[in-house]
């Protein structure tokens, strides 16, 4: 398989802004910045999405989020906060097929609004009947993958 850009920032042939490294995983400043220090953990081992994941992987890379997490909040006194999310599959906005974490500060006055929950509430369009076979088909599955 052809490399993908990921894989050339882990081979260290292109450049990047990076904050971290180990065996297992790089983080680097998103090239976006969506806001300053916006940061992405990308496991070496080329996993498509979280769909590859094994428990391995997931351990090495997933338990490096608090510690980047808190890295990058310290960095900077205005960082009051911070998103962590994951695209996964180009019908959730993934476009660099090679997993990934987005690590995003918050502040105060970002103007920023990535807060889902709280602004899209589906729930008038729900039955109990209704969340009840969703929740039943999602734990059924649980012991199939
Ligand atoms: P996603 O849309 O979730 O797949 O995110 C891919 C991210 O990779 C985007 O936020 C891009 O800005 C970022 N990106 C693409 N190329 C580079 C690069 N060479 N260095 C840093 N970030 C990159």
């Amino acid at each position: 398989m052809a490399d993908d850009i990921f894989d050339l920032i882990i081979k260290g042939e292109i450049p990047c802004y990076k904050v971290y490294e180990d065996d297992d995983v790089i983080a680097f400043l998103d090239i976006s910045q969506v806001t300053p220090g916006h940061t992405l953990l990308v496991p070496k081992a080329h996993v498509n999405d979280i769909f590859d994941y094994d428990e391995q992987i997931a351990e090495k890379v997933l338990l490096k989020l608090p510690k980047l997490a808190r890295a990058i909040k310290a960095s900077n006194p205005q960082i009051t906060g911070i998103n962590i999310q994951s695209n996964n599959g180009p019908s959730a906005g993934q476009t660099v097929i090679h997993s990934h974490w987005h690590l995003i500060p918050r502040f105060d006055d970002d103007n920023l609004n990535s807060q889902l929950a709280p602004t899209i509430d589906h729930s008038a369009d729900f039955t109990p009947e209704r969340y009840q076979a969703i929740a039943q088909q999602i734990a059924t599955s649980i012991k199939e993958v």
